[in-house]
């Protein structure tokens, strides 16, 4: 059967979200200049199958599994036809320890042959590597991304995570189909520097924007983050509910980490006490997700 490739329509962001974007890119590029990770699959010069390999055994767990696994992986399978002729027993049993071995054995090799019928050439646009087994939205865009240099965003859960704590909420369950989000990430990775601009998205998420936890105080983009903006808003109001009989009212103010104080009709501007303080929060879930490599 084959595939449809669903063509989102533009969303028309928000004014005030479309002024975020160029901060939050030149912010997030200059973190990841320094903090960015290295990967053997973000080495240049990766072929098309060594990109695929990567993407595929990303699916569903983390780049620290993956990183370990890589290059024995291609070294024992060094092309399409070692895929083809491995049986599927042993491609399992060896892709046990990154879990997901029975699909991804599976994967490897339905795509192997279709990639063999094709004289081992992968199409250019999206439409047609949607039909090659195995690869959806998030693979495509890794490809069109890495091989052909067109400015594709990678949203995966992680990805997602950080845009909405960041810009603000999606409007539909499915990430994949969200067309705020989509175009939200489109227009953020339409830079020079598409492809840093995409692994400084997914680093921040793994190692500061965590699921969970957000490490909001180590973060280079708090600054204008409305997660943490909300968040600390919150963390303010939250005493004054407990302190109404109180003679002083702290009231927020619209600069962050900044609370004024009303004593007797005055008002004062004072330091918000909890800007120091670590925030947390529970990860909104996300709905069929088509993958999450860190
Ligand atoms: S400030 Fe916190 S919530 Fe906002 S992007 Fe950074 S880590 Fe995520």
């Amino acid at each position: 059967m084959t595939k449809q490739s669903r063509i989102l329509p533009e969303y028309d962001l928000d004014f005030e979200v479309v002024n975020r974007i160029p901060w939050f890119r030149e912010e997030l590029l200059a973190w990841f200049d320094s903090q960015g990770r290295s990967f053997p699959w973000r080495e240049q010069g990766r072929t098309a199958y060594e990109v695929l390999v990567a993407e595929i055994l990303l699916q569903r767990t983390t780049a620290a599994k993956v990183a370990w696994a890589y290059n024995a992986f291609l070294d024992r399978y060094p092309s399409w036809n070692a895929l083809v002729q491995v049986s599927s027993e042993n491609l399992q049993e060896y892709l046990k320890p990154l879990g997901l071995w029975l699909q991804k054995a599976q994967v490897f090799q339905s795509l192997a042959t279709a990639v063999e019928e094709r004289a081992d050439s992968l199409p250019s646009s999206r439409s047609e590597l949607e039909q090659l087994p195995g690869i959806g939205q998030y693979i495509a865009s890794a490809v069109l991304l890495t091989l052909y240099n067109q400015p594709e965003p990678l949203v995966d859960v992680n990805m997602s995570r950080v845009l909405e704590r960041f810009f603000g909420s999606r409007k539909l369950a499915d990430i994949r189909y969200d067309p705020y989000l989509q175009t939200l990430s489109r227009r953020i990775v339409n830079s020079e520097r598409s492809l840093q601009v995409n692994w400084a998205i997914l680093d921040l998420g793994a190692l500061v924007c965590k699921n969970g936890t957000p490490l909001c105080l180590q973060c280079p983009l708090r600054a204008k983050c409305k997660f943490y903006k909300q968040r600390t808003l919150r963390q303010v109001e939250l005493p004054i509910a407990r302190v109404a009989e109180a003679t002083t009212v702290y009231v927020v103010a619209s600069s962050e980490d900044v609370c004024t104080s009303r004593t007797s009709g005055s008002t004062e501007i004072v330091s918000s006490p909890y800007s120091d303080l670590e925030l947390s929060m529970d990860d909104t879930p996300m709905v069929d997700a088509p993958s999450t490599p860190e």
